[in-house]
């Protein structure tokens, strides 16, 4: 099967098997395990902040960290079409008790001036407007990555204006490998990152959570609060250590996979995709000639796995565990079908 999925259906390398059979071990919920301690610290080094918090899933980084920065009935600002507001079932009202705000960014990115007119005036009756959430890169969006002049003025208008800004950041080493801006400065006058180990990094389990110190202690009490205190967690951590040492420079094959993938498919008459849009490891495109999910259905058959994510847009997702060649087949296998 050549699965295009996601780049989360990725198996831990030999390399972090290994790491994990070797792993030290103590209890993280008294936060003695040495493995997760060091985890930590890589992440929060790498990313610019003080301290990090390995967390089961990007999901629930995404949910504490909402959490801890807004209060109920508080407004969070966020694109309309990512992730927190579309695919963690309401989270962000579970646990913050918080109201979304969404708007309609450009590709997915929000610009100052969208930003500026969603903040609520400061009249009693209004929601209070606390917390900006930015999703780089995004994933429905086709992995497009956050302009950089653009998502620097909307963090400085947010500082500015007192809100909080979160970085939905699962892939954030795909925007930074693509274009070659460390991660700590797509990071920077932030409060606080989420970015997934699971994904294009392949360790089997994880995400981290990193920001300023006193925000990390309140994360580690609504972890807890939310079920995800554990216990000798090293051995999930040890792979973590793994991907962040050797896994994100790679990304760059996943990059130049993607684009050779929509270049192929872009010659195809029944499917419509811009090469020149597809900047990382997400390949969107469009059916014309039939349906989306028939695509997906007949591409199965022949043992290549994609998403249909509407009725006439397929999602192609590139990985440690596709090559070139297998990249090349769903190509041709695709014009067989569409054209
Ligand atoms: C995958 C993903 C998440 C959530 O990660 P899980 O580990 O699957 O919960 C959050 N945000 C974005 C943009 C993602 O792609």
């Amino acid at each position: 099967m050549i699965d295009l999925r996601s780049d989360t259906v990725t198996r831990p390398t030999p390399a972090m098997r290994k790491a994990m059979a070797e792993a030290e071990v103590g209890d993280d919920v008294y936060r003695e395990d040495p493995t997760v301690r060091r985890l930590e610290e890589k992440a929060a080094e790498i990313l610019g902040k003080e301290a990090g918090l390995f967390v089961p899933t990007g999901s629930m980084g995404n949910a504490v960290a909402v959490a801890v920065h807004a209060r109920p009935g508080e407004e969070v600002i966020l694109d309309a079409d990512c992730h927190i507001m579309n695919y963690e079932m309401g989270t962000l009202a579970v646990f913050a008790g918080a109201m979304p705000h969404p708007v309609h960014g450009d590709r997915g990115f929000p610009t100052p001036e969208q930003v500026e007119a969603a903040i609520r005036p400061p009249i009693y009756y209004c929601c209070r407007t606390t917390l900006l959430c930015l999703e780089n890169t995004h994933n429905m969006q086709g992995g497009g990555i956050y302009p950089r002049d653009r998502f620097q003025s909307v963090v400085n208008l947010a500082r500015r204006r007192g809100l909080k800004v979160h970085v939905d950041g699962a892939r954030i080493f795909n925007a930074s490998i693509a274009s070659g801006v460390p991660a700590a400065s797509l990071a920077e006058g932030t409060d606080s990152v989420m970015f997934c180990l699971s994904k294009g990094l392949g360790a089997p389990v994880g995400s981290m959570l990193v920001g300023g110190s006193a925000f990390i202690e309140e994360a580690v009490a609504m972890r807890k609060r939310m079920g995800g205190g554990m216990r000798q967690v090293g051995i999930l951590a040890a792979a973590g250590l793994v991907a962040l040492e050797t896994m994100v420079t790679r990304l760059a094959e996943d990059h130049s996979n993607a684009r050779l993938l929509s270049e192929r498919l872009a010659e195809i008459p029944g499917i419509e995709i811009d090469p020149s849009t597809v900047e990382t490891n997400i390949v969107i495109f469009r059916t014309t000639k039939i349906a989306a999910a028939s695509l997906v259905d007949r591409l199965k058959a022949v043992g290549v796995l994609c998403l249909a994510i509407s009725a006439d847009q397929v999602r192609m997702v590139t990985h440690h565990d596709v090559s070139r060649d297998q990249v090349l087949k769903a190509a041709s296998e695709a014009r067989r079908i569409a054209a």
